[in-house]
């Protein structure tokens, strides 16, 4: 089968992570990962970015399938269901959120500038090696670090969904999936209802 340019973003998502061991704002590319699914599904009404353009999707493909890391088992229906999945993207969104507002502390000065990664939201590792060498304010960097610290954690979920089930698992239960699945949905409603 023909490939095409972007059945290699797999490289670009690994090398995003790789980046983050040399300089945490690196970690600001990621948004691209965030803004670009939404953008695709609110104008076109598909899941042509999962479908397409996702490097991390590719990534679990290659790793689970090509390097045969996956056991290849069905992910457990509990996991499929909408409650799941609905559940982990609103647990997600909260972190997310505050993720923000330790940011936002940073930039009012209330808190300082605090150089780890938290991996799983729960284990804290020392990052300042990848710390920028350019003087960059402290949100800028704050963001940085949480940004890269949910990128990580979510891609550690990723293999680990891939190791235990399909290659792919994690996008079944993968926050922006579920958004950009809802967008959908949403969509083809409201375009049902016009031609009703
Ligand atoms: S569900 Fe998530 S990981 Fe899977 S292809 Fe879509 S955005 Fe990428």
């Amino acid at each position: 089968m023909k490939k095409h340019w972007y059945d290699y973003l797999w490289i670009v998502s690994l090398a995003y992570l790789v980046l983050g061991f040399f300089n945490i704002l690196f970690a600001w590319l990621g948004l691209i990962c965030f803004f670009v699914p939404l953008l695709i599904s609110i104008a076109t009404g598909s899941k042509a970015y999962c479908n397409r353009y996702c490097g991390r999707g590719q990534l679990f493909s290659v790793l689970g399938g090509r390097f045969g890391l996956s056991r290849g088992r069905d992910i457990p229906a509990w996991m499929r269901s909408k409650a799941f999945r609905y559940g982990f993207l609103a647990f997600f969104l909260i972190m997310f959120g505050n993720m923000l507002f330790s940011t936002y502390l940073v930039f009012s000065g209330a808190n300082s500038l605090r150089e780890v990664v938290t991996l799983l939201w729960t284990f804290r590792l020392p990052w300042q090696f990848a710390s920028p060498a350019i003087a960059a304010p402290f949100w800028v960097q704050q963001f940085a670090f949480g940004f890269y610290s949910v990128m990580l954690t979510s891609t550690v979920l990723g293999l680990i969904t891939m190791v235990l089930f399909k290659p792919r698992s994690w996008c079944v239960y993968c926050p922006m999936g579920t958004m950009t699945q809802a967008i959908c949905q949403c969509k083809a409603k409201k375009t049902d209802n016009r031609s009703a």
